[in-house]
């Protein structure tokens, strides 16, 4: 690529930028068709190659319009739980909250590629905003609320400040989290006024970032973990185990050095979604584990994610493992990071507690 790197919104623009071959470019047209395209110029920047693992992110493929049989538009059931726009209630303490469909990029692998777009379902409206905060106000058991999208860093700060005075109004809703993508995909967004917005919600305000990649670690987009994090406010990592991109334990290994270094508590690794024409990008789950098992004989605690798998039909989060306790009669037999087993005795009564 050659010049300044510009966002990307379309297929003539990725083939003009040098990511489509022209060749594919009738076949990236019918995927753009179907899911949304969008690269920023930050982004742009980092690809070299639409197969190196900032390309596979985010430049679309011809694979993208084949869905398997087990494929679903809504992989991880959030219609289910939806009880007013906006608003996804699964488990008691917490919410999602999504005031926006719109992101800075689109990746490949998104698991609401159905729901984000420039077109999607826009931006809630005032009367629904409204309506999601009645419903937060009206549920006392709701400690949390997760703001997602979309990206909600793409709201202005002045409209993320209200939305942050809002809630901190509610006085049951202790905890506030924003997921986010645009510390490393825009980061000149995350301006002290986009800081200063989540500090007015005065109680604990985390930001949740999401980086698939070492190499989203641009000198531009540690600047700005660092103006939230100086900030006050605590941040913890969110990353999608994706096929060419992180599927080696070297690769996984260097993201979590990376976001540990920045101050990012690594939190959570995800097993891909079954979104629609995202197969070429899930790794199964037998690799996942095996990865997440060199990790831990590797790689510092403090940088160890949960490996989590959203239960398709919207029955929720779990860690998946890998599990190092195993039963052997009445005692335990536990596994060491290098593998070899070791028995555990059984206290008093366990065994009675399986
Ligand atoms: C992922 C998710 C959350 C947050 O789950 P944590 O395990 O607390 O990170 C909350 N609600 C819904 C509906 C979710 O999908
Ligand atoms: S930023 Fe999140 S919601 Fe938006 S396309 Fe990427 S994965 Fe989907």
């Amino acid at each position: 690529m050659s010049g300044v790197p510009v966002p990307i919104r379309d297929a003539d623009a990725l083939a003009r930028a040098g990511l489509v071959a022209p060749e594919r470019l009738d076949a990236i047209r019918r995927v753009a068709e179907r899911y949304a395209v969008g690269v920023t110029g930050d982004v742009a920047a980092l690809i070299e190659h639409p197969d190196d693992p900032m390309g596979l992110q985010f430049v679309p493929r011809a694979e993208e319009l084949e869905t398997e049989a087990e494929e679903r538009a809504d992989p991880i059931g959030d219609a289910a739980h939806a009880p007013v726009p906006g608003i996804v209630h699964r488990y008691p303490d917490r919410v999602l909250l999504k005031p926006l469909h719109v992101c800075p990029v689109y990746c490949r692998f998104c698991f609401r590629r159905e729901m984000v777009g420039p077109d999607g379902l826009g931006t809630l409206s005032a009367a629904e905003f409204d309506t999601a905060l009645d419903y937060v106000r009206d549920h006392p058991a709701i400690w949390e609320v997760v703001v997602t999208g979309g990206d909600p860093f793409l709201l202005s700060p002045r409209r993320l400040r209200a939305i942050a005075e809002a809630l901190a109004a509610i006085p049951h809703v202790r905890v506030l989290r924003v997921h986010t993508r645009v510390p490393v995909v825009s980061p000149a967004l995350v301006t002290p006024e986009l800081a200063a917005a989540l500090r007015a919600f005065g109680g604990a305000a985390f930001v949740a970032l999401h980086a698939n990649h070492a190499r989203e670690f641009t000198p531009q987009a540690e600047a700005a973990i660092a103006r939230l994090v100086d900030a006050g406010v605590p941040m913890v990592s969110q990353s999608v185990l994706l096929r060419g991109v992180n599927d080696t334990a070297e690769a996984m290994e260097a993201l979590m050095r990376r976001f540990t270094e920045n101050r990012v508590k690594p939190y959570y690794l995800h097993q891909g979604d079954l979104a629609p024409g995202t197969s070429h990008l899930r790794v199964p789950l037998a690799e996942g584990r095996a990865l997440m098992r060199r990790l831990r004989g590797q790689l510092s605690g403090l940088a160890q994610p949960t490996y989590v798998l959203d239960i398709p039909g919207g029955h929720g989060k779990v860690p998946v493992g890998p599990a190092y306790l195993e039963r052997d009669g009445e005692a335990w037999r536990v596994e060491d990071p290098q593998g070899t087993l070791h028995p555990y005795p059984p206290p008093a009564g366990d065994a009675s507690v399986d």
